[in-house]
């Protein structure tokens, strides 16, 4: 027996790793290796949660109890699990299996890696990660908004009209494109300077944007132009109800600085045969012809032929 014990003691000693040996009745520590005493140190004559993670009762995370079948027996299954030690502040991954020791104990043996530097990697990998994330999702809605009104972008309306058709197509939910041009712009750059303009289009859009539906698209389309798309509206006549009202509000407002200011605004009503290309084209034809018949008004594009 003696030859036996000094055998599995002179393998366990050689593993680079921290290997120590518990009696699973009484907790008592029957061996730990080398790398195991410069870790933890002295253990003779103490119990596993005394020795290793100074505590004066069995941890409430002992997996003694997995190792064993409902009648005490060794169930021959090896755990493998990660632990974070309090006491000297580590991670290791335990690897706990039974085994009948030369003396005709059943011990639960354990080889314990320290896996602290990974662990710190992995925090800091998981950490970058989420900074990632996050930059992703800045970046994104910077993307998406323009600069100075922080409305949506050009392209971010593109991508809602290119949505539109989609539906249109697969679901019959029609809509409505309005364009709108603040009339005589470049006047009042000229008046009172670029910085100013830049206040008229930055209230213009927050005005617009309180007076439109919460599910309407609403953008810079570029430069004192700006796009409403509309989604589910079943007809022209609803649309154009809420866009005269819209032209009203404009030119009834009173801007900080430059008072009156109006717009001009170009309405069509998508059709099955229509594609992203025509929907605006359509919308800027009508845009057009209220800018040619006298400004702050309000042209369907359908309406068109009539004029
Ligand atoms: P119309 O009624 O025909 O639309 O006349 P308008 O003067 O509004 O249109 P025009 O196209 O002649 O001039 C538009 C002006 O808008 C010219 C351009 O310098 C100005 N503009 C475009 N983007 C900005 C901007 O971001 N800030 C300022 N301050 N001005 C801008
Ligand atoms: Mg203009
Ligand atoms: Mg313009």
């Amino acid at each position: 027996m003696m030859i036996e014990n000094h055998l599995f003691e002179a393998l366990f000693e050689m593993i680079p790793f921290g290997v120590y040996v518990v009696d699973i009745e009484t907790y008592e520590m029957v061996f730990a290796n080398r790398t195991y005493r410069e870790t933890h140190g002295d253990w003779d004559n103490k119990a596993c949660y005394e020795a290793i993670y100074k505590e004066d009762s069995p941890c409430y995370y002992c997996k003694i109890q997995q190792l064993i079948d409902e009648q005490g027996k060794p169930n021959n299954k090896t755990l493998i699990f990660e632990r974070f030690n309090e006491y000297n502040e580590r991670w290791y991954q335990h690897h706990e299996k039974t085994l009948c020791w030369p003396d005709g104990r059943v011990v639960k043996y354990t080889i314990e890696v320290d896996i602290s530097a990974s662990k710190v990697m992995q925090n800091q990998l998981a950490e970058a990660h989420a900074l990632l994330a996050l930059k992703n999702k800045e970046l994104m809605e910077i993307n998406r908004h323009d600069e100075l009104t922080k409305v949506f972008n050009r392209s971010h309306l593109n991508h809602v009209l290119a949505e539109q058709i989609y539906n249109m197509e697969r679901y019959q939910s029609l809509f409505s494109v309005v364009l709108l041009d603040i009339d005589d712009f470049k006047k009042i750059n000229d008046t009172h300077g670029h910085l100013v303009g830049d206040t008229v289009l930055v209230e213009m859009t927050r005005l617009i944007s309180s007076n439109i539906r919460q599910f309407d698209c609403f953008g810079r389309w570029g430069g004192e132009e700006f796009m409403i798309i509309t989604p589910h509206v079943k007809s022209m006549d609803d649309t154009k109800f809420f866009v005269e009202k819209l032209c009203t509000i404009i030119a009834n407002h009173d801007f900080a600085t430059v008072g009156h200011c109006s717009c001009s605004l170009g309405v069509t009503h998508c059709t099955p045969n229509d594609t992203m290309i025509s929907v605006v084209k359509n919308a800027d034809d009508a845009l057009y012809f209220a800018k040619a018949h006298g400004k702050n008004q309000v042209v369907v594009y359908d309406e068109l032929a009539q004029k």
